[in-house]
């Protein structure tokens, strides 16, 4: 591994877990200031099918960042400023439905915001710390999630025989804390599908930013209403994870591959006729 500062430069990005990026060759370990500090690690920049993509530990190596005190807005700002205008976002989560057991891959197409407290814009009205002012910017979110990296990841996982739910509602939970019963069996009723603590406001940011943004939503377990036993432990929570993650990276690997080289999507036209006033974020760009 080695530190390179020289233009750094990547197209894709993934924010996952660390079991991510230790089997890529030839990984770039690059450190990235934003103005709204530190991502959450040094980005890791190499190739996958001849494109160049970083993967940014979303909870930093060694996962010492508990989902509530991730630095969101450096992650996303962070991955934007290499270049970076397509991002896969593989997250952790508890089934809400008995079928929806240990092991699904689910591609969620909406989410539920039940955290507290996160920032959760770059257009809130605040001087960056070089004085730079963003203009006051509403985007839509009706669908939150890429159409095309949606399609991408879909195909990947079928091709790898490991088939997906096409669709879904992630609820995102402020965390660290597991849900109660009474918490879960309501997200149940709701119809929501999985529930996680990373998912929001990872979609929101991106989109803010133009970027095109996908959940992969892996099911380490089933959540506290709809089990029976003594709840969700996290050692239960890493040990699926460590069971899927060779799948999980070759699904990502696929996706990726295949996610489109030229965007056209409601990602892509998010900013359109909008001036952001943040520096290098523009329509289209
Ligand atoms: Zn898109």
């Amino acid at each position: 591994m080695t530190i390179d500062q020289e233009t750094p430069h990547a197209e894709l990005g993934v924010i996952g877990g660390s079991g991510l990026y230790a089997l890529l060759d030839d990984v770039t370990e690059v450190r990235v200031d934003t103005p709204y500090g530190p991502p959450s690690d040094a980005l890791f920049l190499g190739e996958v099918a001849g494109r160049r993509v970083a993967f940014l530990p979303r909870h930093g190596r060694g996962h010492g960042l508990p989902p509530h005190r991730i630095n969101y807005r450096a992650n996303l700002w962070a991955l934007h400023s290499l270049g970076v205008r397509q991002v896969l976002g593989p997250c952790a989560v508890g089934g809400l439905r008995p079928e929806y057991g240990p092991g699904t891959l689910l591609v969620p197409d909406q989410f539920v915001d039940r955290t507290s407290g996160r920032v959760q814009t770059y257009y809130d009205g605040l001087p960056l710390p070089d004085g730079t002012l963003p203009e006051v910017v509403h985007v839509s979110m009706a669908d939150p999630y890429c159409p095309g990296g949606r399609r991408a990841a879909l195909d990947a996982a079928r091709d790898a025989a490991w088939e997906p739910v096409d669709g879904g509602t992630l609820v995102v939970i402020e965390g660290p804390r597991f849900s109660t019963r009474a918490e879960s069996r309501w997200f149940t009723a709701n119809g929501w599908s999985v529930v996680g603590m990373t998912g929001h406001p990872e979609a929101v940011l991106a989109r803010e930013l133009g970027l095109c943004y996908t959940s992969l939503a892996l099911v380490t377990d089933l959540d506290a209403g709809v089990e029976s036993g003594e709840g969700v432990t996290h050692a239960e929570v890493l040990k699926v994870f460590a069971g899927n993650v060779d799948r999980l990276r070759s699904v990502l690997f696929k996706a990726l591959e295949s996610l489109p080289a030229d965007r056209d999507c409601v990602c892509s036209h998010a900013l359109d006729g909008l001036t952001t006033g943040l520096p290098g974020v523009v329509s289209g760009a």
